[in-house]
């Protein structure tokens, strides 16, 4: 079946900068905690710095809750009730590109029906159950059994490839749940706090739509702008791997034109398997809000490859001490657990060597006994 893919946290990046470009402020880390209603509107919302223990208020034109699969819980901080189908999605991450493009078996839409090559990686798709909570994301040993045995019937290859890594996600559904739920948007609003909108259901393949729908909905409420125009404009700077040199045309197309900044001269790699270069993770860490290795891996993909961080990361500190005070300790330990959960359901010599590798780094650098 024709398909086709994006890279997420490109996107991501390219949208806040874009935002950012026509002036918005993002706070990076920042949960809204609370909103008070008064005379039928939001007049404040609570905001809270994860990170730190600084806590702020927002006093809103108009609020849009876009909070995917936390949608309904955002709304009931408005008293406004939403009710959503939540469905938990598993995945599994392959060493190695086992294919040059997407590959979506042809049948209905079921478990373990794609497997879609991403950077040094082959990402295999997905499962489907019902969620309990946003926060619901964990997979089973029966989820990765699955994804393999299907998958492989496509790709033979899977059946003998280093798994790196699984994840888990909610799928925020209009209604009900499951593989026939409906994956169409709505824009909803509530008597009680009529200045909130709240963006519901959706894929990502339609985000820039339901985005277009949103902005035209708050225009209208503020009174102001001429209608969305995000259809005809491509986003962010353009990927289109121009350069000078061979180095310089790869960092334009994984940064369009943050690449610029970035120094070519410095070509030590930090990042062996995904061939990161220290002068991006400083490029990265100069603009600011990278703030935890996590944010790190997210723009530059050190630690995302098939060492899953553990050879590269404490380089990747280092060039964060180098550029401001950091705490470095908890840092570390954040980044690894945070990795370690990936691999830790994989099962026989896999999960024994991810261990011994924990064992070894932690022992090396005297984190033993920190939890
Ligand atoms: C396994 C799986 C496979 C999928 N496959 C596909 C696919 O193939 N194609 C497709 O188009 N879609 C797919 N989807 C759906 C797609 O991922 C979602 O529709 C999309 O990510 C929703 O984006 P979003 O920005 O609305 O929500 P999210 O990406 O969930 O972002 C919501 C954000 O709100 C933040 N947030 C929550 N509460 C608060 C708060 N109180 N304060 C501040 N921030 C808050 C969260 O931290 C999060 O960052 C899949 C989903 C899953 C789980």
């Amino acid at each position: 079946v024709n398909d086709g893919s994006i890279d997420p946290f490109s996107l991501v990046q390219a949208n806040l900068e874009d935002a950012r470009s026509a002036g918005a402020t993002v706070l990076n880390h920042c949960s809204v905690t609370g909103m008070t209603v008064e005379g039928g509107r939001v007049s404040r919302v609570e905001v809270r710095d994860r990170r730190g223990v600084l806590s702020s208020a927002i006093v809103p034109e108009v609020v849009v809750n876009a909070a995917g699969s936390w949608v309904s819980v955002v709304a009931e901080m408005a008293g406004c009730h939403i009710p959503m189908g939540l469905d938990q999605g598993s995945m599994l991450v392959m060493d190695g590109r086992q294919c040059s493009q997407v590959i979506n078996r042809m049948r209905p839409p079921s478990n373990g029906d794609i497997a879609v090559p991403n950077h040094t990686s082959t990402i295999l798709g997905t499962t489907s159950r019902p969620a309990g909570s946003p926060e619901d994301t964990t997979v089973a040993i029966e989820d990765i059994e699955l994804l393999v045995r299907e998958t492989s019937a496509m790709l033979p290859s899977l059946r003998n490839c280093r798994a790196i890594r699984t994840y888990g996600g909610v799928r925020p559904l209009l209604g009900g749940g499951g593989r026939e739920a409906s994956r169409s948007f709505a824009i909803l609003t509530d008597e009680g706090a009529e200045n909130l909108l709240s963006v519901a259901g959706g894929k990502l393949t339609t985000y820039r739509l339901m985005a277009e729908k949103v902005a035209d909905r708050v225009c209208g409420m503020l009174g102001t702008g001429p209608r969305c125009r995000t259809h005809l404009e491509p986003l962010g700077p353009s990927a289109d791997g121009k350069g000078s040199s061979i180095p310089q045309a790869r960092l334009r197309r994984k940064y369009g034109r943050m690449a610029s900044s970035i120094d070519t001269s410095d070509a030590r790699v930090i990042c062996s398997c995904e061939q990161v270069l220290r002068s991006e993770v400083k490029a990265v860490l100069k603009a600011g809000d990278a703030l935890t290795l996590a944010d790190v891996m997210r723009r530059t993909r050190a630690g995302m490859g098939y060492c899953q961080g553990f050879d590269c990361s404490l380089s990747v500190l280092e060039v964060m001490l180098e550029e401001r005070s950091v705490d470095p300790l908890p840092l570390l330990m954040e980044f690894l657990e945070e990795r370690e959960r990936g691999f830790s359901q994989a099962g026989g010599d896999q999960l024994r060597q991810g261990l011994l590798r924990q064992q070894v780094l932690k022992g090396v650098y005297g984190l033993e006994g920190k939890e």
